[in-house]
């Protein structure tokens, strides 16, 4: 059994990413697996320099203990390049040209807002002059799974997605494609995160199967919002962890997760509550929601600006 965290280093630690960070770490631990642990630098411009580093602090201060070596995902391209090469070979994946404006004119949108991709360049490019990304030939069958939080999830992606970017205009690996390799590649065969990447497990899915790779399990977290629906996060200034009160957000997130620690508990340093969580981790206890509120009874406004 193996885990994984798998942090976008934009910013430091909060507590919405400490909740993934100790689920994952904790159904992973609770069996005796292995949590690994691998910064998702591809697509992060490079003006956030210590955002890695400052992850990696925060775990360490949390407890979170990550076994071998930390993977960064920009030192990765070989393996994605090779995915891309195999999926080209099989007449799967083909360039675009087509601009974000000329896609959100001619496009019908999904649930989550982004333009479902009208084809377009399904028979050869129109500009060949334009820089070009790489999409992915879906298939127009159902893709059915099992979450193991929400259960069972059915998406069909021509409908509901479209073809999708594996490779940007840019030439940088898109997110799909680069979390499927990685997640080989690491040998994951759990993977538990943030309930905003249900709807993108179908896509991963997917390119497994193309490219014959195993599917681990999923489960899907609530997301933390605040009283506005807002996730909790860099964008409605949640605030950066307290390092110097670890145990005081690993209470709050194993309350949140549905875990219920003992009172007594408040105050222990954080080796001893995760020792407690580990013993007493149950991934059905999470509440199987798309998002929950938190503070639960907060007075104050996470949103407010002074
Ligand atoms: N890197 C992604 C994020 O920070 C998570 C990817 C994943 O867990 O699959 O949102
Ligand atoms: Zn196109």
């Amino acid at each position: 059994m193996r885990g994984r965290f798998a942090p976008s280093p934009t910013g430091p630690l909060h507590f919405g990413s400490l909740v993934t960070a100790l689920a994952s770490f904790l159904e992973a631990r609770r069996y005796g697996g292995e949590w690994l642990l691998r910064i998702e630098d591809v697509d992060v411009p490079r003006g956030t320099p210590g955002a890695a580093d400052a992850i990696l602090r925060a775990l360490e201060r949390h407890g979170l203990h990550w076994d071998g070596p930390v993977w960064y995902q920009s030192q990765r391209r070989d393996g994605h390049e090779a995915a891309l090469e195999r999926l080209s070979r099989a007449g799967l994946a083909y360039p675009c040209t087509c601009s974000r404006r000329e896609l959100a004119a001619h496009s019908t949108h999904a649930r989550d807002g982004s333009p479902i991709y009208p084809g377009h360049c399904r028979d050869g490019i129109r500009q060949p002059d334009r820089p070009a990304a790489i999409r992915l030939r879906v298939a127009d069958t159902p893709l059915a799974f099992q979450d193991a939080l929400r259960g069972p999830f059915k998406q069909d992606l021509e409908r509901e997605v479209g073809d999708f970017v594996i490779r940007r205009a840019d030439g940088l690996f898109a997110y799909q494609l680069a979390v499927v390799v990685d997640d080989a590649a690491q040998g994951i065969t759990q993977i538990v995160r943030g309930g905003d990447l249900l709807d993108s497990t179908p896509r991963q899915i997917y390119l497994q199967t193309l490219l014959g790779l195993p599917t681990p399990t999923y489960a899907h977290l609530p997301v933390a919002v605040d009283r506005h629906g807002h996730k909790l996060g860099k964008q409605t200034g949640a605030a950066p962890l307290d390092l110097d009160r670890p145990g005081l957000a690993l209470m709050a997130a194993l309350r949140f997760l549905g875990q219920d620690p003992p009172l007594e508990l408040s105050g222990e340093p954080p080796a001893t509550i995760l020792a407690w969580a580990r013993a007493h981790w149950r991934l059905e206890r999470v509440p199987a929601i798309p998002a929950r509120r938190w503070p639960p009874n907060a007075r104050v406004d996470p949103c407010r600006v002074d």
